[in-house]
This record gives structure tokens, C-alpha cells and sequence, in this order.
């Protein structure tokens, strides 16, 4: 779906510090925060490893960050 925004909104990309599950080494990913509810998975820039990510976004910022591992 293709909205159109009237605000400058549209480029704005929260970056999001967390622990690697894996390795535990502090990383980051850029989240879109016009998408409320967000579940995909990314490599860990460090060790490589798949990590599940899962976001909650309210009113523009972050309001909840998972970061599990897939093993179990
Ligand atoms: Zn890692």
C-alpha cells in the first residue's frame, strides 16, 4: 500500500542498539518506524548468526525490541 504523507516523515529511519544474542557484541539496525508491528530476521553484523527480530513501534518511536536467537 502506497500512502502518500504530507509530513517529512517518509526517510526517517530509527537506529536501534542491542546485544547480539549470539555474541553478544553490541550492534545496530535501522528500523522504519512507520511500520507498527515488524518480524523478520536479520545476520548478525558480527558472528553472522540469523537473529529474530521483533519490533512494536507507537506514535513514531520504538516501544518494544526483541532480539532472540533461532536455536530452540
Ligand atoms: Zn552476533
Amino acid at each position: 500500500m502506497k500512502v502518500y504523507s504530507k509530513e517529512k516523515t517518509l526517510a526517517r529511519m530509527i537506529e536501534n542498539f542491542f546485544s547480539c544474542p549470539y555474541c553478544f557484541q553490541e550492534i545496530s539496525f535501522l528500523i522504519d518506524p512507520s511500520v507498527p508491528l515488524q518480524h523478520y530476521i536479520e545476520d548478525c553484523e558480527v558472528c553472522c548468526n540469523p537473529i529474530s527480530v521483533r519490533i512494536e513501534v507507537k506514535n513514531g518511536e520504538i516501544e518494544n525490541f526483541f532480539a532472540e536467537n533461532l536455536g530452540q
